[in-house]
């Protein structure tokens, strides 16, 4: 079992495979980088599956593969395959922004894939548009249509933007009602990467906008889980992301390794130690000690609820893999 410095009990692995992205949302990577990580410094499936044996045979028990956008990396079907054949109850899922999805959710399930977090933040196309800065609905939504086809467990990730999509949470809502999936409202969280003048919306003013239609009730976190579920009076359930939040982080259960190798016990900051030099070589007991390491010195919280965020890592998020 892996415990960190604060006695929690970390068994949640995110895996961003590329920081690349077909979408320049404005949350996240408004404008191309100067210049992308060279693609051999990206370590290889096999190189990434080396470290998550590891992590595995130390006490991980959920994966989700994330970037950027994951669906940009070739084969990314045997990757999963490779991990869902070394444990085939572990639970593994993708996020995705879903644009390429209704050519390889076939693929994706028949390599072993169980679920994805698609993200959509507006059923308008020009706001879709305004937001990832391209046009980019009709394929999100083709999709995910896809994803539910084939038989792919889908939640719904939406971003709510004052000024900009905050009218459409009860519309995504019903989207997912009627498809009945989950959706999962995520505070935006300030970053140096996105748009200096985009406003978030906080927690509280996402569920005065639910209850403007809804009748609420409070569920709690689902285990560790981020997201703090509720319930409307007709039972629909939905949650709610809300790192602003002090008690956010009391039940941390995740750690994050890049595509170039980087081992980051929080979103929020920038420490972070790097496995890659022990996964080229094959070694394990290094990578299995930086992997404690990184434990060892998890911050015990993130600092959004702080008003000065003079902290905040400057690594970007499709590189952390949000
Ligand atoms: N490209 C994929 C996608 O968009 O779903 C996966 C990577 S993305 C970084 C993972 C998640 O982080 C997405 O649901 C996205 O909406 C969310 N995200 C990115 N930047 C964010 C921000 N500044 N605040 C809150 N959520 C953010
Ligand atoms: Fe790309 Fe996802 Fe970031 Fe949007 S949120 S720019 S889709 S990585």
């Amino acid at each position: 079992m892996l415990i960190d410095g604060h006695g929690r009990v970390v068994n949640y692995l995110r895996v961003s495979v590329t920081e690349r992205c077909n979408f320049r949302c404005q949350y996240c990577m408004p404008e191309k980088p100067f210049s992308w990580v060279p693609k051999e410094n990206l370590l290889s499936f096999e190189e990434l599956f080396l470290f998550i044996k590891v992590a595995i045979d130390e006490g991980v028990t959920k994966i989700r593969i994330t970037g950027g956008e994951p669906l940009l990396r070739e084969d990314l079907d045997s990757f999963i395959e490779m991990i869902s054949n070394y444990k085939p109850d572990i639970d593994l899922a993708i996020t995705t922004n879903g644009y390429l999805l209704s050519d390889t959710a076939q693929k994706l399930k028949d390599a072993g894939l169980k679920r994805l977090n698609i993200s959509l933040d507006s059923l308008k196309p020009e706001v879709a548009y305004k937001i990832a800065q391209k046009d980019v609905l009709a394929k999100v939504l083709k999709g995910i249509d896809r994803a539910l086809e084939v038989g792919l467990g889908v939640k719904i990730n939406m971003v709510p933007l004052k000024g900009i999509n905050d009218n459409e949470i009860l519309d995504i809502m019903e989207f997912c009602r009627e498809r009945d999936i989950k959706v999962r409202y995520i505070e935006y969280m300030e970053n140096h990467h996105a748009t200096e003048t985009l406003r978030g919306m906080h927690g509280k003013e996402i569920l005065t906008k639910v209850k403007e239609r809804y009748k609420i009730y409070a569920l709690g976190r689902e285990g560790s889980s981020p997201s703090f579920n509720y319930r409307t009076e007709d039972g629909y359930e939905f949650g709610l992301i809300d790192p602003h939040k002090h008690d956010f982080c009391e039940s941390c259960n995740r750690i994050r390794l890049t595509a170039e190798g980087h081992l980051i016990p929080c979103l929020y900051f920038d420490e972070a130690l790097s496995i890659a030099k022990h996964v080229k070589r094959g070694d394990i007991k290094g990578a299995t000690e930086v992997l404690s390491k990184v434990l060892r010195d998890k911050p015990k919280e993130n600092r959004w609820s702080i008003d000065n965020q003079e902290d905040i890592s400057s690594r970007a998020f499709y590189q952390t893999g949000g």
